[in-house]
């Protein structure tokens, strides 16, 4: 069965056209997946009914299928997606006062290894293919719409982007065409781990969205125990990559450190990280970390995050501390997924 997601305009075309159809269907039909974020054909109310039912007999409109869905407390949202394969991916919808975020996945399991995610601890199992990722976005605008919208898109759920960069790279382009998603540039953020070969061929290729560095340590001996990738391309490499970024004029880069108690959370952490990052436009996130059951680490105490905060702060950067969103529900990145496969391995429920 053709899903038509996972088709460009000129296939869509010409998919339309092998079912006998004029040329403007396919555009009546692009324009409801994209712009009215239409999961059905049912719902495509100006095609005929007789096509409509052709159109269901031989294609659908997206591949991922929500398997599970939890709210926190907080109003925080994740989504579980089974996609064709039966493979599954999660994403995650955040509130704030001025902006709606969906937090979408561009992997199944990731292979990075950093010590503090659950989702390394998986492993990897495969690539998501663009239309995969752009379907976890149709998706929370559906569910979201009429009453409100999607702002911003992150990519910060289950895997690490650069490590699938052609798909990611489509993805990127259907989220801020007009002619599909159509969201600004501004609004639409990849998080890396430090993969300098991946930030390196976003700012030659494009297209120049922000860019998210997980930074986390500010010596590389503390960086290598906590995320593998720093012995490939260690803090000088990664911050050089991030000086040459070609930011647009107005842009920083955000840079998330998570504070781990006991590991990267001393006032010395804080001057080096002030040091590390003089001549990048930059903003921290500062996360104290979330503890889930196994891990190894543990949240530093407030006052502890306040005095690492006022080191940065006096220093001239803008390092707002962050809540881990939705903490009641699933504390990190592929928790929901861990709980999901748990339960498939084990007894069914009722
Ligand atoms: S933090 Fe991101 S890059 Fe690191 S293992 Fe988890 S998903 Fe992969």
């Amino acid at each position: 069965m053709t899903t038509l997601t996972a088709l460009s305009t000129e296939e869509l075309e010409a998919f339309t056209r092998a079912m006998g159809m004029p040329a403007y269907r396919a555009r009546q039909i692009h324009k409801w997946i994209y712009q009215a974020g239409c999961g059905s054909f049912d719902r495509m109310t100006d095609l005929p009914k007789d096509l409509r039912a052709r159109l269901s007999a031989e294609a659908r409109v997206r591949s991922l299928e929500e398997v599970g869905r939890q709210v926190s407390e907080d109003g925080t949202e994740k989504f579980l997606f089974r996609l064709s394969d039966t493979e599954s991916v999660e994403s995650v919808l955040m509130f704030d006062a001025d902006r709606t975020t969906l937090c979408v996945s561009s992997q199944v399991g990731c292979a990075m290894g950093c010590r503090f995610c659950v989702t390394g601890a998986l492993g990897f199992r495969r690539n998501l293919q663009a239309h995969e990722i752009v379907e976890q976005v149709l998706h929370a605008r559906e569910r979201l719409r009429p009453e409100s919208d999607l702002t911003n898109i992150v990519f910060m759920g289950m895997g690490e982007p650069f490590q699938n960069f052609e798909e990611v790279q489509t993805a990127l382009g259907r989220l801020i065409s007009p002619g599909y998603v159509g969201l600004s540039k501004r609004k639409v953020t990849v998080s890396t781990c430090g993969h300098v070969e991946g930030i390196q061929r976003l700012g030659r290729e494009g297209p120049i969205v922000n860019l998210a560095i997980s930074l986390n340590a500010t010596t590389d001996e503390t960086r290598s125990r906590l995320m593998p990738v720093n012995r490939k391309w260690p803090l000088k490499e990664l911050l050089r990559a991030c000086r040459e970024f070609p930011l647009k004029p107005t842009r920083r880069i955000t840079f998330e450190y998570v504070l781990f108690a006991g590991v990267n959370d001393t006032l010395e952490d804080a001057r080096r990280l002030v040091r590390l990052l003089k001549g990048i436009r930059s903003k921290v996130n500062l996360i104290p970390f979330n503890p889930h059951p196994g891990s190894e680490f543990s949240k530093p105490g407030d006052e502890q995050v306040l005095a690492f905060q006022q080191v940065l702060v006096e220093a001239g950067l803008t390092a707002p501390v962050r809540k881990s969103k939705g903490a009641d529900i699933a504390a990190a990145c592929g928790q929901l997924k861990a709980a999901y496969t748990a339960r498939q391995k084990g007894p069914k429920p009722n």
